[in-house]
């Protein structure tokens, strides 16, 4: 489904990402580790084109994203950003039916059933008249992924989701995106949260200095590495 074929991207002198390649399947669950300032968010950034590459391609679904209409690849690639990114003047179901209505020209009769079952997935039927300002932490970014998945994306990009979060609302975003990876859902996920990395992930990719170190099963990451830096990093963090 998505192909990164030795992608470069520096800003200014700074080498951000150096020669990344790794291919991932349908209902892949990717999870990208390494120390702040490595090129994840970047990384992320690249395959949806919030950041253009310098060198390299990126495939999706066999066509190179740059052929892509970006509006159509903003829709195919969804994005959870870890500071929720949501509208504060709009509603949580607002929130869900502006994408609809504006990028997949449903009615708003549509669009709002369409936004009311996506927040039911996410558990949030009763707060679809509320504001973000009015929701916790926990409850917006569950809007996040609501209006993330309303649009039926194929592949699902998640930056740090719940690194903005109170530590006792982690858990249930990190509930919705188990549930997300049991469904089906292609994941391509930066977190810190290596409970979740080691139980859904597929693949475990650790990122230094924006090359991939190493990458594999999480098991065998997390019990046999290959690089001392892998178990350096996965030693800080478990
Ligand atoms: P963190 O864990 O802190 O989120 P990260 O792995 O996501 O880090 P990136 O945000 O991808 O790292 O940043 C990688 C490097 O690129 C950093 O040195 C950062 O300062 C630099 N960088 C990122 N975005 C820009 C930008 N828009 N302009 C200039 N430099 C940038
Ligand atoms: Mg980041």
């Amino acid at each position: 489904l998505l192909r990164v074929d030795h992608v470069d991207k520096s800003y200014g002198e700074e080498r951000v990402l150096r020669d990344v390649s790794f291919e991932m399947e349908r209902q892949d669950v990717e999870v990208i580790v390494g120390p702040s300032g490595s090129g994840k968010s970047t990384m992320l950034r690249c395959v949806n084109r919030l950041t253009e590459i310098d060198d390299g391609e990126i495939y999706l679904d066999g066509e190179e994203i740059h052929d892509l209409d970006q509006n159509d690849l903003r829709r195919r690639v969804g994005m959870v950003f870890q500071d929720f990114n949501l509208f504060a003047h709009r509603t949580a179901r607002g929130n869900i039916t502006l994408g609809l209505e504006e990028v997949l020209g449903k009615s708003h009769e549509e669009a709002t059933r369409v936004a009311e079952d996506y927040l039911e997935r996410v558990g949030l039927a009763d707060q679809a008249d509320s504001y973000p300002a009015e929701l916790s932490g926990g409850q917006q970014q569950r809007v996040g992924i609501a209006r993330a998945l309303a649009m039926e994306p194929e592949l699902l990009l998640f930056d740090e989701p719940t690194s903005a979060l109170d530590p006792e609302l982690i858990g249930e975003v990190l509930d919705v995106m188990h549930d997300l990876a049991e469904e089906g859902m292609t994941m391509l996920c930066v977190t810190h949260e290596m409970d979740f990395a080691r139980s859904v992930a597929s693949t475990l990719t650790v990122l230094d200095d924006g090359q991939i170190v190493e990458r594999g099963p999480p098991e065998q990451l997390f019990e046999n590495p290959e690089h001392e830096r892998t178990r350096a990093f996965l030693g800080d963090l478990t």
